[in-house]
């Protein structure tokens, strides 16, 4: 048997230790220091309401990961539904991606459609703020991304963020049907405890070490100091931040985190029926509100949502600046053949969400088969 080590239990780690178990010949080990695995995609309940920390719904634009994943928790299809946007300078909420429909619902859509004449395109664009401007003009970008944008990621301005690739979530204007994912497979697990069974069976094999950390890491020789003892693999799966690996020896990589705050309401819907969440753009502290109810299918004359506020307690957002990535690629740079590094915090990339990751895991896979 070879032997694996997998650094890191959320949903890259245990779609990592899955996808060995199904290559066969793998002895995994897995450490997690969290207390359970799964980190914020494993379902907790507040008010007898299942819930994950942020919304954590399904998306993928591959059929083959929806089908890896349906097979082992069976997913409910989500019915179409809309992303809103709370604008407070216009008191209203619009379609997000923001909707050509919309704009002549807006006070002031003689400016927009002016400037949504005389817009040149993104190409040239340098950085975020130009991007946003460059495709939709100002006044759209004021009301829907800026104010935003910096709340989210918690900087000054938006001309910060120079690696904006994943910015236009599709589309910057959209047209035609108003349901947000329409080019991709929207899905939530059906079981009452979410995602939960694939942690234990994606893991049903490896020896899993919970609230264990790794005290050192010698990544080039694939040893590390685990419960006290040195231990070599044949492989190293890493899913966690890579400076860590390395002792933060060029220099601590940045993230934004949330704090999350939950909420009851003596309502059994608070939003329209398809409205899953809502994104607030202006002045409020939080970013956006999830109702849990429209996922889980959970039944109660209550309903819980929550809202994520920016902070700096966790880590949970790879930040968006070309500067930081190349910090990054110099600890990837480091880390030799059989040594693999995936997830959102591993990839040092924000745009790595749920199908990502396994994607990533099967990616791994491959490469081990060839
Ligand atoms: C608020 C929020 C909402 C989201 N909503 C969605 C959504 O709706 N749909 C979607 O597809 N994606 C969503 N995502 C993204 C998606 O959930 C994540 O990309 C994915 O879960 C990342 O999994 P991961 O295993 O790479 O990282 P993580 O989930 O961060 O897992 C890393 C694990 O490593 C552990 N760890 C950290 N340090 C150490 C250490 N030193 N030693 C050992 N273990 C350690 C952590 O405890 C954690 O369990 C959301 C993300 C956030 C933050």
């Amino acid at each position: 048997m070879k032997t694996a080590l997998i650094i890191g239990g959320g949903f890259s780690g245990c779609a990592a230790a899955h996808q060995l178990e199904l290559l066969g010949g793998w002895q995994v080990t897995l450490v997690e220091a969290g207390k359970a695995l799964g980190a914020g995609v494993r379902t907790m309940k507040y008010g007898g309401h299942p819930h994950t920390f942020g919304p954590r719904h399904f998306l993928t634009p591959w059929e083959h990961v929806y089908e890896y994943l349906h097979s082992l928790v069976p997913l409910r299809r989500c019915a179409d539904h809309e992303f809103l946007t709370y604008v407070e300078q216009d008191q209203n909420f619009y379609s997000y991606p923001i909707h050509r429909d919309d704009i002549p619902l807006m006070p002031d859509r003689e400016q927009i459609e002016r400037e949504l004449e005389q817009v040149r395109g993104a190409e040239a664009a340098k950085n975020f703020e130009e991007f946003w401007i460059y495709s939709i003009g100002e006044s759209l970008y004021k009301k829907f991304v800026d104010g935003y944008s910096k709340k989210m990621w918690m900087i000054e301005s938006n001309r910060e963020i120079d690696d904006f690739t994943w910015s236009p979530k599709g589309v910057t204007l959209k047209e035609g049907p108003r349901a947000c994912w329409d080019t991709a497979i929207s899905a939530y697990p059906e079981a009452a405890n979410g995602y939960d069974d694939y942690f234990d069976i994606a893991t049903k094999n490896a020896q899993v070490f919970l609230s264990t950390r790794i005290s050192q890491y010698d990544i080039p020789g694939k040893t590390v100091v685990l419960n006290g003892e040195r231990q070599s693999f044949d492989i190293i799966i890493n899913t966690i931040s890579p400076d860590i690996l390395f002792d933060y020896c060029h220099g601590e990589l940045p993230y934004v985190g949330r704090d999350f705050h939950r909420i009851v309401l003596p309502v059994e819907f608070a939003l329209p029926p398809s409205v899953y969440f809502c994104y607030y753009a202006g002045p409020e502290k939080f970013t956006r509100i999830v109702e849990y109810k429209k996922f889980t299918h959970h039944k109660a004359p209550t309903t819980l949502i929550s809202l994520e506020v920016p902070s700096k307690n966790n880590k949970l957002y790879p930040m968006p600046f070309e500067a930081e990535k190349a910090v990054a690629k110099k600890y990837f740079d480091e880390m030799p053949d059989g040594v693999f590094s995936i997830g959102r915090a591993g990839s040092y990339l924000y745009n790595v969400d749920i199908d990502d990751t396994i994607d990533h895991a099967m990616r791994v896979a491959e490469a081990l088969r060839s």
